[in-house]
């Protein structure tokens, strides 16, 4: 297993659209093992493999809390349909760095995925699960959080992010 780098807003990655996981093999599986360490050590409750520069309907997760057992969630091209409710809470992101904001979410939606060894799970997320889940499957559809907001808050992260390069080249 290996900590891998956590791409940052604005890498071309983060917005390409994943492609589908075919291969439930050894190589799926020591990627899996990598993104949970990255996740685990940054730390974050997710992470989708496009974040560590692999294009691919991936995402790892774990919502547990502080006290509680860990438990990894894996989900391989994931589909969420049915979507109720509305909830607007604080999000952040590994791949946004300096910034959290409220952000509109469904409060519970159907998901249709594969685990890490390809077979079909269906279930129905609620709350913070859900919300969590609709993040990360964002991130394999090419967006970010901040795609959310509105047009002028985004413009001034992209500004402030713009300085911050700026300065970390200079
Ligand atoms: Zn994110």
């Amino acid at each position: 297993m290996a900590i891998r780098d956590i791409l940052k807003y604005p890498h071309p990655i983060l917005r390409r659209k994943a492609a589908q996981v075919t291969d439930f093999d050894d190589n799926l599986r020591k990627l899996v093992a990598d993104m949970a360490e990255t996740m685990y050590d940054a730390p974050g409750v997710g992470l989708a493999a496009p974040q560590i520069g692999v294009s691919l309907q991936l995402l790892v997760m774990d919502i547990t809390g502080k006290d509680e057992e860990p438990e990894l969630i894996v989900l391989a091209n994931p589909v969420l349909s049915e979507g109720e409710g509305a909830a607007l809470e604080e999000e952040g992101c590994l791949s946004v760095v300096d910034l959290t904001a409220r952000v509109q979410r469904f409060t519970k939606i159907r998901v249709q995925a594969q685990d890490i060894d390809g077979t079909s799970l269906d279930f129905i997320a609620d709350e913070w699960f859900a919300r969590v889940i609709q993040h990360e499957v964002d991130h394999l559809n090419g967006i970010l959080f901040i795609d959310h907001l509105s047009s002028l808050k985004r413009a001034m992260y992209k500004k402030k992010r713009k300085k911050q390069l700026a300065q970390a080249t200079a």
